[in-house]
């Protein structure tokens, strides 16, 4: 079964520390392995062999999935949005690995996609493919959850900050979950979204978070030039690789911050490097297209 590594935090600044996540595996990385794992050994537990999933053409969800189904034995299926990706799969990094990996595809109109949490449209998905396992968009649900409140160990109550990027808000949730009282964790969301703040108090046992709304360089996979600067300079600092959609966003909001004096003098801050490397390849091919600098 999918293993915690015990992996160390790395001291990038000062103030600034780094849970490596993304470390823990080079497909399955960071919190989409966290989020899969109880769901994993849900899916056993009930004998159901099948798994299916929804995400977009660049997915860390889509990816990691499709990898977890190929390493334990279970078969895939990505609802897809986008019904013209359909004959793109060979130039989609992602939906290339996610087929290489056994997964099978359904692509689906953007409209027909967002059904993708009504009875009507599972429904019909059942009598396309059978019975399945559903693993929501993001990989978000209670047992998601449950995986990411690992992320946190007792050494980390030293921190007095906890950031972290935000898609679906389970991660941050996890997050909010397991730490301290005296902690504060912040959430970066990597796209404009009001309903976040209402999706987190669903799961979120305690008060002590905030979300920073200012860094999502204008939605989500919209990206400037100045951010793939930014990455391309934490490389070259730090050697630690950031992806362009989660953590590029973050780590840029985190050091805004520190430049502002947002954190007080003292304060420790550790920052989840929640992975998402594998989208890099995609976005390189679209800043290719476009002519701008890419992501080294
Ligand atoms: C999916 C993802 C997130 C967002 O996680 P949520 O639980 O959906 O908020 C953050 N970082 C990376 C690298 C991701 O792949």
């Amino acid at each position: 079964m999918l293993k915690n590594k015990d992996l160390k935090n790395i001291h990038i600044d000062n103030q600034v520390f780094i849970k490596p996540e993304y470390l823990i595996h080079p497909f399955i990385s960071g919190n989409k392995h966290r989020k899969l794992k109880y769901n994993i050994l849900e899916a056993k537990s009930q004998k159901i062999d099948l798994l299916l999933t929804f995400g977009g053409a660049y997915s860390n969800h889509i990816a990691a999935t499709a990898y977890a189904g190929k390493i334990y034995g279970l078969k895939t299926i990505g609802i897809i949005r986008g019904e013209e990706l359909e004959s793109k799969i060979n130039t989609n990094p992602t939906l290339k690995f996610a087929q290489s990996c056994g997964m099978r595809f359904k692509f689906v109109t953007r409209e027909a996609y967002r059904n993708r949490a009504k009875t009507e449209f599972i429904k019909q998905l059942n009598s396309e493919f059978g019975d399945f396992y559903l693993i929501p968009e993001g990989g978000t649900n209670d047992l998601a959850i449950k995986g990411c409140e690992e992320i946190l160990n007792d050494e980390d109550s030293e921190f007095d900050f906890i950031c972290c990027s935000v898609g679906t808000g389970g991660t941050i949730s996890g997050l909010i979950n397991s730490s301290k009282k005296h902690q504060k964790v912040l959430g970066f969301p990597a796209l404009k979204g009001d309903f976040l703040n209402q999706d987190i108090r669903k799961f979120a046992t305690q008060e002590n978070w905030e979300l920073i709304d200012k860094y999502h360089f204008g939605g989500y996979g919209k990206i400037k030039p100045e951010l793939i600067t930014f990455i391309n300079k934490f490389k070259k600092d730090f050697d630690i690789t950031l992806d362009p959609i989660y953590t590029g966003k973050m780590m840029y909001g985190v050091f805004d911050l520190l430049d502002k004096g947002f954190f007080p003098k003292d304060s420790k801050i550790l920052a989840i490097h929640t992975g998402g490397l594998q989208g890099i390849e995609g976005m390189n091919v679209r800043l290719k297209q476009k002519g701008w600098p890419l992501i080294k």
